[in-house]
């Protein structure tokens, strides 16, 4: 179809990390049509499902439209005061890390920039944390420990370019559709490629694989350390690429040799045929996702995978490389302006003080944070055992999403002050708020997001904004302003954000670091208005393309770093009171918890309520059938849900979906049941092996 009529607005899907572009028309009736961007990269026209009922998902119904303090309507100039009081006294009392702000991947670039520049920067503390360290903290982590930098390799072409797709940890076929619908197509054009998927679980993803590979829960380790080794035996290691480009190769390997893949619970003739295949396919790549992050071992897993691109110098070229599909749209843009706690903006480090320098002396800050402040488990722990004091919530719904979800709601419940800004005033979370504050959503607000291929995208409205809402940004510059830094927080727009935000990177850049968009630092406004689809870098030299083809790696002495692992099982072990492991995930049609999807009765015909899926074997030693509703226990809460029986998964597991939040006692809130155990690295959560048992009501 050719490109946009006038009427049509071009922006980006806000659900998953695909980043798929959008062409949205307003109709008189105050909806949205909607179809994939031919021209946006990342889709090329596809939409999915989530997509595609964009335009059904609009309604007021829900809303926030104005402030609230203690759940009475209030003026924006009465929130703001408040808001800068209770922070400013609290900090006065107790110091800047008594205060926190959880964040969102939901958020755009510029929010998110604005948030992090005012916390770290300004209030003098690393306590920013976003719900993104549920979903790809390890890839973080893996990244940095590797490459020096939060770098992804390459870029979606490399799908189609490849002669072998490991997939692992990831359902992309139901969380990533349209790189899934891309893979399928090139499959169809190409039937010689061919497709591993290494899941625990039978999923949609499945179908389209040669081979399957349902390992032991957490054994990803021990797989990637017996491919590693068996390079090495084979002599497929790249010794000068290996000379040149990367250090630790020794070391790794005889760690890996120590390692036994007899853990993964995968017959010899599987590990085998997936070894010899992808010894014997130069054009590798692998797509890892929640599956590998979210575990207890998540950054070791990641750098297993690493390791075994970096051996063989299958990295950074057409077709081959790791590559992490992130979870939500803009985890990556976060991730780019420093909002995980233990980041910088730029990719600069928040440890190293020649980093926190510039950065400070870019922003003329009063106080820079000198420490990386609480990652999202531990910042919770700390509102629940009162270390932090007063917190802000910006688009995210921790009560329904976190790990021990019982927990944090109680946790957020007790806190002395709590600010919560959302679209939706009904939120678990926004419930418990002091003060609520009404924020606009997809549709209605501008700015930019960066998908998992490090293309930056623009979101622009298409609607006007509803009652008293405002833009995130706007909200956290009226706190600035109100806590005495107006001048150093008085962005008249988003491109005013971006244009500050890509003058930073450029110090960046200078300070070796690979977030390098200076080119767009002097952009016009119709110039931001107008902007195109593109990959970072964008600078005067450079525009997107693969890192590391050629080697010069953002390490001090330019080599990428292999790293010597040792598998782990999951944290907890199951026990005889608990002995069943729960995996958590998507389903194809929702997002999150569903505080959007759930208003198209189309998304919800897919899957209509909250379901647990068991073995034949399990499901018969408890006596349980088919449809009936059960109690999933751990020592942390309870979930109510719907019987599934199924040999898609291995005896001794079960699974259940993230998205339900249970309003009604506990059904389907399955984040009650997850434990907070998290990743010593990354701080991520394992939210795929909790120890559980299942029982009739
Ligand atoms: Fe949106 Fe992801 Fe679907 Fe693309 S694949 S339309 S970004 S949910």
């Amino acid at each position: 179809e050719a490109a946009s009529s006038p009427a049509e607005i071009r922006t980006t899907c806000p659900y998953c990390g695909v980043g798929c572009g959008v062409l949205a028309r307003p109709d008189p009736q105050g909806g949205l049509r909607v179809r994939g961007d031919p021209d946006h990269p990342a889709n090329r026209g596809r939409l999915c499902s989530k997509g595609s009922a964009l335009g059904e998902t609009l309604a007021l119904e829900g809303r926030g439209l104005h402030p609230l303090i203690g759940g009475t309507r209030a003026g924006w100039d009465e929130a703001t005061a408040l808001i800068a009081e209770k922070f400013r006294d609290t900090i006065a009392e107790h110091g800047p890390d008594a205060v926190a702000f959880y964040v969102s991947g939901q958020l755009l670039t510029e929010d998110y920039y604005v948030a992090n520049k005012l916390m770290k920067g300004f209030i003098g503390s690393g306590n920013i944390d976003t719900n993104s360290r549920l979903c790809m903290a390890s890839s973080v982590a893996g990244h940095r420990r590797a490459f020096g930098t939060d770098t992804v390799p390459g870029q979606y072409e490399d799908l189609e370019e490849a002669d072998l797709i490991v997939l692992t940890g990831s359902n992309l076929a139901w969380c990533h559709p349209v790189l899934y619908q891309r893979i399928l197509a090139a499959k169809s054009a190409r039937p010689e490629l061919k497709i591993v998927n290494i899941d625990p679980r039978r999923t949609a993803s499945s179908d389209m694989a040669e081979l399957h590979l349902a390992l032991e829960p957490g054994s990803d380790v021990a797989l990637f350390n017996g491919l590693l080794a068996r390079i090495a035996r084979r002599g497929a290691a790249d010794a000068a690429w290996l000379a040149a480009h990367v250090s630790g190769y020794e070391a790794a390997l005889a760690a890996a040799g120590a390692d036994d893949d007899a853990a993964t619970g995968l017959s010899r003739d599987e590990l085998d045929a997936f070894y010899d295949l992808w010894i014997g396919t130069e054009k590798v790549v692998t797509v890892y996702s929640q599956g590998v992050n979210q575990s207890s071992a998540g950054a070791d897993k990641v750098n297993a995978i690493l390791n075994c691109h970096l051996a063989t110098g299958r990295i950074g070229r057409p077709g081959m490389g790791p590559f992490s599909v992130t979870g939500q749209p803009n985890a990556m843009g976060g991730r780019e302006v420093g909002g995980l706690a233990n980041m910088l903006a730029c990719h600069l480090d928040l440890e190293d003080p020649a980093h926190r320098l510039a950065v400070r002396d870019f922003w003329d800050a009063p106080r820079m944070a000198e420490a990386p402040g609480l990652k999202a488990v531990d910042m919770f722990r700390a509102v629940g055992d009162g270390r932090i004091k007063a917190i802000w919530i910006m688009c995210t719904n921790p009560a329904v999403s976190m790990p021990e979800a019982d927990a944090v709601a109680a946790a957020i419940a007790a806190c002395p002050f709590v600010v919560v800004s959302d679209m939706y005033a009904d939120t678990d979370t926004a419930k418990l708020a002091d003060v609520f504050l009404p924020a606009t959503g997809w549709g209605e607000k501008t700015g930019t997001v960066t998908n998992s291929e490090r293309c930056i995208s623009r979101q622009r409205a298409t609607l006007p904004v509803p009652g008293e809402a405002r833009h995130d940004w706007q909200a956290l510059a009226g706190v600035a302003a109100a806590m005495g830094w107006g001048a150093e927080f008085d962005y008249a727009s988003p491109a005013e954000i971006f244009r500050e935000h890509a003058a930073l990177s450029e110090v960046a850049g200078r300070l070796g670091r690979d977030f390098d968009i200076s080119g767009l630092k002097d952009i016009s406004d119709p110039g931001y208005d107008a902007l195109a689809p593109q990959a970072w870098p964008v600078t005067a030299a450079r525009q997107g393309g693969r890192f590391f083809g050629a080697g010069g790696f953002f390490t001090p002495d330019g080599r990428a770093r292999m790293l010597p692992l040792s598998a782990r099982a999951p944290a907890r072990p199951v026990t005889a009171s608990h002995p069943l492991r729960l995996n958590t995930g998507r389903v194809r049609d929702h997002w999150h918890t569903m505080t959007r999807s759930g208003l198209s009765p189309r998304l919800s015909q897919h899957i209509a309520e909250p379901f647990l899926e068991m073995h034949p074997r399990d499901a018969a030693a408890r006596g349980l059938s088919a449809a009936e509703l059960v109690r999933v226990t751990s020592p942390a809460g309870e979930a109510l849900l719907r019987l599934v029986v199924t040999d898609r998964l291995r005896p001794g597991t079960v699974f259940a979906p993230m998205h339900w939040t249970g309003q009604a006692a506990s059904a389907g809130r399955i984040d009650a049941v997850v434990a907070a155990e998290t990743d010593p690295v990354s701080g991520q959560p394992e939210s795929k092996a909790t120890p559980v048992e299942v029982a009739a009501l």
